[in-house]
């Protein structure tokens, strides 16, 4: 590396697995000092030749810079894969995916060892990386500060949303939206199964369920507005109902023989309709009835 050469930011990067290699590809090709490492050397063989520096080893990776950025399988390769590495005085960003506890003890880690600490989750696929106009992005959470500090470094490979100062805010917002994404992928295999073996496009089905899902996502709207879910005072107005619980739940019988009709498993759909029928039960029962989010939460 030849500092004087480059004002641009150096990176360390851990871990070149689709992601790891595609968010260094990124670095490289936006002019950054970049430093690699991955447990199996050979994956860093094609960025070596591309310009990245290839450590021999992960306390070595991190020993070249002052940003450290992980991108690993899962928290306990993090563990492992730093359990010699000199982190004092590091800004650590860890995009490896985990659950919000992990990232919260894993900030604790990190700055019992001198280091400061950012949790990340990527709302991305590798092919989005480095392509601004994919809309990927990552939520960040931790210090304010440290995300303002390498800002202009993290938002190479992809878009920044800062998440909050709890630092297992971004791995809470990563899961919440994956989570609702395997839920629409719960929908649209149901409908697909409904659909094969009668003469119909899958094509052309498929075009017809993004625009309808599309017309329906801003329901989620309608739900943050749900009753309990917040402050009273700053909540805002639900929207009208003009599908109420009540035609829903007495239509879901409609939904069931279809499905058994077609010969169609309805594992994926019973669930959410069991927690309908309980929102419109407590609808009828005494007290403030709770809307399907706090039905859900135990
Ligand atoms: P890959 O399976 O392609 O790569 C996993 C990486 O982790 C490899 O570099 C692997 O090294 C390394 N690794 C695994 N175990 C250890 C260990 N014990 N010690 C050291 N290194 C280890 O995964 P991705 O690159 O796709 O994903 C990386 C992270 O990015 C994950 O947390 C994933 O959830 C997240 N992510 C991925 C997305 C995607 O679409 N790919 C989308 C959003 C987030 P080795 O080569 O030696 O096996």
């Amino acid at each position: 590396m030849t500092p004087h050469t480059n004002d641009k930011t150096p990176v360390t990067l851990l871990g070149l697995g689709a992601m790891g290699t595609a968010l260094a590809r990124a670095w490289l090709a936006a002019g950054h000092p970049t430093t690699v490492w991955n447990r199996t050397p050979a994956r860093a063989d094609a960025l070596a030749a591309a310009g990245a520096r290839a450590a021999g080893s992960a306390a070595a990776a991190v020993a070249a810079g002052p940003l450290v950025v992980l991108c690993l399988l899962d928290d306990a390769s993090v563990g492992e894969a730093l359990a010699d590495a000199d982190l004092a005085g590091k800004d650590v960003v860890n995009l490896t995916t985990c659950t919000p506890a992990q990232a919260r003890a894993r900030a604790a880690w990190a700055r019992e060892r001198g280091a400061r600490y950012l949790d990340g989750g990527i709302m991305a696929v590798p092919p989005m990386i480095g392509v601004p106009e994919s809309g990927g992005y990552v939520f960040y959470s931790g210090p304010r500060e440290l995300f303002d500090r390498h800002r202009e470094v993290l938002a190479v490979p992809a878009g920044t949303t800062y998440a909050g100062a709890d630092p297992g805010f971004a791995a809470l917002h990563d899961v919440a939206l994956l989570s609702a994404m395997y839920g629409m992928f719960a929908g649209v295999t149901h409908a697909f199964a409904l659909v094969r073996g009668e003469d119909v496009d899958p094509a052309a089905f498929a075009g017809l369920l993004v625009d309808w899902l599309t017309a329906m996502a801003p329901a989620a709207h309608g739900i943050a507005a749900e009753p309990g879910a917040g402050d009273e005072g700053s909540r805002e107005e639900p929207p009208e109902d003009v599908s109420s619980l009540a035609m829903q739940v007495a239509g879901t019988p409609t939904f069931l023989d279809t499905a058994r009709h077609q010969g169609v498993s309805p594992e994926l759909l019973t669930p959410y309709f069991e927690l309908m029928r309980r929102a419109l039960a407590e609808h009828s029962g005494p007290g403030e009835p709770r809307g399907m989010v706090d039905l859900l939460r135990r």
